[in-house]
């Protein structure tokens, strides 16, 4: 659990609109935190860079993918180039930011590898190409070089802590597998969607590492629905990543609390944040600074379990391609920004 050593000094909320901590996570999440944009940034990490294959590997509906990628786009995660000029052809390239979301990636996948590994799963074989082996990404503090785990950081206010408006909630309906519509990219992927693929999800299981357990608490925190957060708290405690403990018997009263599961997410939260921070931190600065028991300021990367060496977009590769077409993603220089 990461522990708060100060709140962010916190004025009283005004009602309207409503004001949530500022949190780099959660501006990450709120970019991100998507089922279709998480199988389009999936399918561009994968090298796919036009329309049409995009289409064709996420299976995500034309007028979403325009939406999404569109999205995607404005927030400076691909660019549009244009490939061909009779007639005018675009494609979509990872910016350096966009790259730079890679290490959250593979803590996703990560954390799907190590809890439902599905040795049919094209996404689940991954190679580090330094050392040859099966990557099994983790997560290291770049000052000590130790895995990155909960328990072992401290959270305390940046100096961008603050309140922002809350984000709005675009994407209340329950994601569903039925919602996927047979693509083939979506079993591949399914676990690590559903969390993260739902921006109330997310949200709510980053709120737990913030230590929030009573619904009240992630209501006043979240600004979010009763309906939804029921909703999502139930579905947490049905994948196993939260469960619910009565911590009072007259009124029956219950709380919800990370599992083993739940708080081995945490290197995603963590990845996201640091994201967060290098992109989307505004001059104002870091919201919040998570601090590594080895003393230095956590600055998380993301490595190979095998060898130690650093994982990235540049130096693995899928195993068995789940698609003839594929290629490793692009890294021309060209398309960086920032
Ligand atoms: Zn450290
Ligand atoms: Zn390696």
């Amino acid at each position: 659990m990461v522990q708060e050593k100060a709140k962010a000094p916190q004025p009283p909320a005004p009602k309207t609109p409503a004001q949530v901590r500022r949190s780099s996570a959660a501006r990450a999440v709120t970019l991100i935190g998507d089922r279709w944009t998480l199988l389009v940034l999936y399918a561009a990490f994968m090298g796919v860079k036009r329309f049409d294959g995009f289409a064709a590997m996420t299976g995500v509906a034309r007028s979403l993918l325009t939406d999404r990628l569109k999205r995607l786009e404005t927030g400076g995660v691909l660019e549009r180039w244009l490939y061909q000029e009779r007639p005018p052809r675009h494609e979509y390239r990872l910016t350096a930011m966009g790259r730079d979301l890679y290490a959250s990636a593979l803590m996703l996948l990560g954390w799907e590898m190590r809890w439902r590994f599905d040795p049919d799963c094209p996404s689940h074989r991954i190679v580090h190409q330094t050392c040859g082996k099966p990557l099994k990404p983790i997560l290291v503090c770049k000052a000590c070089g130790e895995a990155v785990k909960a328990r072992d950081v401290t959270l305390t206010s940046g100096p961008g802590a603050g309140l922002e408006p809350a984000p709005r909630a675009r994407h209340s309906r329950r994601a569903s597998r039925d919602d996927a519509g047979g693509s083939p990219l979506h079993p591949m992927l399914e676990r690590g969607v559903e969390v993260l693929g739902d921006r109330w999800t997310a949200h709510v299981l980053a709120g737990a590492f913030y230590g929030l357990r009573r619904f009240k608490d992630f209501q006043a925190e979240l600004q979010v629905a009763s309906n939804i957060l029921t909703d999502r708290l139930d579905r947490l405690v049905e994948r196993g990543m939260l469960e619910r403990v009565v911590y009072q018997e007259r009124p029956a009263r219950s709380e919800y609390r990370l599992t083993r599961e739940g708080r081995d997410f945490f290197p995603v939260i963590a990845a996201l944040m640091a994201w967060g921070d290098r992109w989307l931190a505004r001059s104002e600065g870091y919201p919040e600074i998570l601090t590594h028991k080895c003393g230095a300021r956590l600055e998380p990367e993301a490595r190979c379990g095998a060898c130690g060496g650093a994982a990235d977009v540049g130096n693995t590769r899928l195993d068995a391609p789940p698609l003839g077409e594929l290629s490793p993603p692009a890294t021309d220089p060209r398309s960086a920004r920032g």
